[in-house]
């Protein structure tokens, strides 16, 4: 198990003191809506300045930054599916965000994270299967992860945390 290790909060990410944070981003990297622009307004212009050197990011993969003038140590970008409806691979590419953030983390040995709910504002995935699908994948990561002390999800809004508090109340 290890949901003992999984933190529901409500709180905006950029202020969270993680070794890193998730970003919801696009493909570009370069900064959009939602907790992408919030993240690139409060980590400042150095943050835009080395995601311009990365050339963007496919679905379902992340690369990893500095910081810059946030919190956190780091900043893992992952690019989430839009959802088209659940036809188009969209479930299989959340679950890949979550398992690419998830080897970047045992890959620098992280050990707190704080992960927003991708693909879940704009990108219109249904709250209860995305949360489904990211419980699963934060279960298997903490198994695999002993050094993974601390996974913060933050809510944001209420139906984010319903949909979390739902997915873990089902035992894997
Ligand atoms: P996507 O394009 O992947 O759907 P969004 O940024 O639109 O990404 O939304 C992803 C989730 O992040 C939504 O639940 C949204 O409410 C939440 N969110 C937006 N701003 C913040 C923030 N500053 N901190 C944490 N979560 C946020």
């Amino acid at each position: 198990m290890g949901d003992e290790r999984i933190f529901l909060v409500d709180d905006d990410i950029t202020g969270l003191a993680v070794d890193a944070i998730v970003n919801a981003a696009n493909n570009s990297l370069l900064g959009g809506g939602g907790v992408d622009g919030a993240i690139h307004d409060a980590a400042g212009p150095g943050l835009l300045a080395e995601c311009r050197t990365l050339q963007g990011c496919a679905t379902g993969e992340a690369k990893i930054t500095g910081g810059h003038q946030l919190p956190a140590r780091y900043v893992i970008h992952t690019v989430g599916p839009v959802w088209h409806g659940g036809g188009k691979q969209e479930p299989e590419l959340l679950a890949a965000c979550y398992r690419r953030c998830f080897a970047l983390v045992a890959e620098y040995g992280l050990q707190t994270i704080a992960i927003p709910a991708i693909s879940t504002g704009v990108y219109g995935f249904p709250k209860e299967a995305a949360a489904v699908i990211a419980i699963g994948e934060i279960r298997r990561a903490l198994i695999d992860n002993p050094q993974l002390l601390k996974v913060v999800l933050t809510c944001f809004n209420q139906g984010t945390r319903q949909a979390y508090e739902k997915a873990l109340k089902d035992k894997p």
